[in-house]
């Protein structure tokens, strides 16, 4: 991910709500065609993008946590869950220099043409990249 500016104007978790209205969890990278193809399923569906920084592969889903409420306050914040404790405004994307900003990726993938393209020229390096690897490797045991 990209350097951020720390921002000089704090913005409280009421004003922004952005971290309680998506979801990002890491996945594989694929090394076929055939795991890609199950990404394109993922990304078929509305509001699924792919955030792709270096040979980190990310989910996210844009998805409103269903207990967010209308004033962006957390309707169950005494019993939220650990990640959403762990998520502090002052040190959160939005406020700081935080490295984990999922906006920020090398490449963010929204269709399923662009995830065909850029996974096929992505898993065809990665192969040169282990062909290389083993001729290293051939060549050291000699
Ligand atoms: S932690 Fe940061 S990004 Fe998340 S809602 Fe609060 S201000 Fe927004
Ligand atoms: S449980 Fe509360 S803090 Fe966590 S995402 Fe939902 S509304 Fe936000």
């Amino acid at each position: 991910m990209k350097d951020k500016k720390v921002r000089a104007q704090k913005v409280t978790c009421r004003q922004c709500s952005r971290c309680c209205k998506y979801f990002c969890v890491q996945i594989d990278e694929p090394e076929t065609m055939e795991e890609l193809d199950d990404y394109a399923w993922i990304i078929a569906h509305e509001g699924a993008s792919i955030h792709i920084d270096g040979h980190e592969w990310y989910l996210y889903m844009k998805s409103r946590c269903k207990y967010l409420g209308e004033n962006g306050t957390c309707g169950i914040y005494e019993r939220r869950p650990a990640i959403c404790r762990a998520h502090t405004p002052g040190e959160c994307e939005i406020n700081s220099d935080h490295e984990l900003d999922y906006d920020d990726a090398d490449t963010i993938i929204t269709d399923m043409d662009k995830l065909y393209e850029f996974g096929r020229d992505y898993i065809t390096g990665k192969s040169g990249d282990k062909q290389s690897e083993d001729c290293e490797d051939d060549d050291e045991r000699q």
